[in-house]
């Protein structure tokens, strides 16, 4: 799907586009939730999966029961990858991470979901817990209509090539360069 070779598609033509939301500012993890939030609104049925995150709470593991059964979260991963305080080893996050790769095959092709999230996969990519090869895979073999969104920082150039829509969040400022502490509902 490299955006040169896009054939431009017919008014009112169904399509299932990939989505990335990527660079360094915040919101990128949020703006994903808020298309689950969105689809509900049409009884579309949505998968989230988290990569790398899983041992921190976070607002929407609990906020997305309220959206069930039309979304469903899995979270997959131990956080902290490389991380100083990390303690696991590099080949746990890895096996973690194809687990949640398979995960996603299976639900993409399950056909019960309108769209996919796989969250911090561009970071899982970025800290080799998944190679290239397996993520453009998933993305140039599914099913055509499914929604694709891929987030994380630091997409991948050939992820970025295959999407239709990318967006990259800039950061301006962030409350946390004043020595203000993540916020419950805003940050987590
Ligand atoms: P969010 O989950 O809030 O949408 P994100 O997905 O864009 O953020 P991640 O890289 O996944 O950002 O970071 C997760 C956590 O780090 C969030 O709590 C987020 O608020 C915080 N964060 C995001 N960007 C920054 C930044 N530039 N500096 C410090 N913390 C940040
Ligand atoms: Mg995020």
């Amino acid at each position: 799907m490299d955006q040169d070779k896009l054939k431009l598609f017919e008014p009112g033509e169904k399509v299932g586009i990939v989505m990335v939301v990527t660079g360094q500012g915040k919101g990128k993890t949020t703006s994903a939730l808020g298309i689950a939030l969105r689809a509900v609104g049409y009884d579309m049925k949505v998968c989230i999966i988290e990569f790398i995150k899983g041992d921190m709470y976070s607002g929407e593991i609990d906020g997305i029961k309220r959206l069930s059964p039309n979304v469903e979260l899995h979270l997959t991963g131990k956080g902290f990858c490389g991380i100083m305080e990390d303690p696991y080893p590099f080949s746990e996050h890895r096996a973690n991470a194809q687990d949640a790769l398979k995960l996603a095959k299976e639900k993409l092709f399950s056909g019960n979901f309108d769209i996919l999230i796989l969250d911090e996969i561009n970071n899982a990519l970025r800290l080799k817990l998944v190679d290239l090869p397996q993520i453009l895979e998933l993305i140039d073999n599914k099913p055509p209509l499914i929604h694709l969104i891929l987030t994380g920082r630091d997409a991948h150039p050939e992820v970025i090539k295959r999407a239709h829509t990318v967006t990259e969040m800039k950061e301006i400022k962030h409350a946390y360069r004043l020595g203000i502490e993540p916020q419950k509902g805003i940050d987590y």
